[in-house]
């Protein structure tokens, strides 16, 4: 059943993948696929019921027993904490294990804490942070982070399996390494 599962939606999640950060050598490029992802994981979050009900009858008694079983509730709860609706604010800010993320991960942004009840508005105020020194390593930094937390939801949906937040960090800053020698 799990293996069932795991092949459900996801190929455009992988394709974004290789898209990003195999194929992205460029700043502005990164930045501009970090926004198409963020709109894709916006959609898929808010929408997870729609595409749930483009799957099989079977399939979706599947998830939905699968995520009852995780959460004792219904769709669109956040499957890390159980306890909040899975938008982007809750996803990357207000959740407990986004919170510890960001508190691991060696960049913060401190400035923008009053942007984050709205994801796109945190983002134009991200991007604004080009003209900085390193500004663009920074936001590079935090789109893997990001990243790295969109991969590991969809990890506990589909693999029912929990990442680490201090795997998170690594992942994201490795990624970010590895990115950095390209250039
Ligand atoms: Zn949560």
């Amino acid at each position: 059943m799990a293996q069932k599962i795991a092949k459900i939606p996801l190929s455009i999640y992988q394709r974004k993948d290789r898209l990003i950060w195999n194929h992205s050598r460029n700043g502005e490029y990164t930045v501009r696929s970090g926004y198409a992802l963020a709109k894709e994981m916006e959609a898929q979050a808010t929408k997870s019921v729609q595409s749930k009900e483009q799957t099989s009858s079977h399939n979706r008694k599947e998830i939905k027993d699968l995520v009852h079983r995780r959460t004792g509730k219904g769709d669109n709860i956040c499957t890390s904490c159980g306890d909040g609706i899975e938008t982007l604010e809750h996803m990357f800010f207000e959740c407990d294990y986004a919170k510890k993320i960001w508190k691991l991960s060696p960049i913060s942004w401190d400035g923008l804490i009053d942007l984050q009840a709205c994801f796109w508005r945190w983002w134009e105020g991200l991007l604004e942070a080009t003209q900085r020194v390193n500004g663009k390593e920074h936001i590079e930094l935090t789109i893997n982070i990001l990243w790295q937390i969109w991969k590991a939801r969809n990890k506990v949906i589909f693999d029912n399996a929990k990442v680490k937040e201090i795997t998170i960090v690594r992942k994201a800053q490795n990624g970010w390494n590895s990115r950095k020698l390209w250039n």
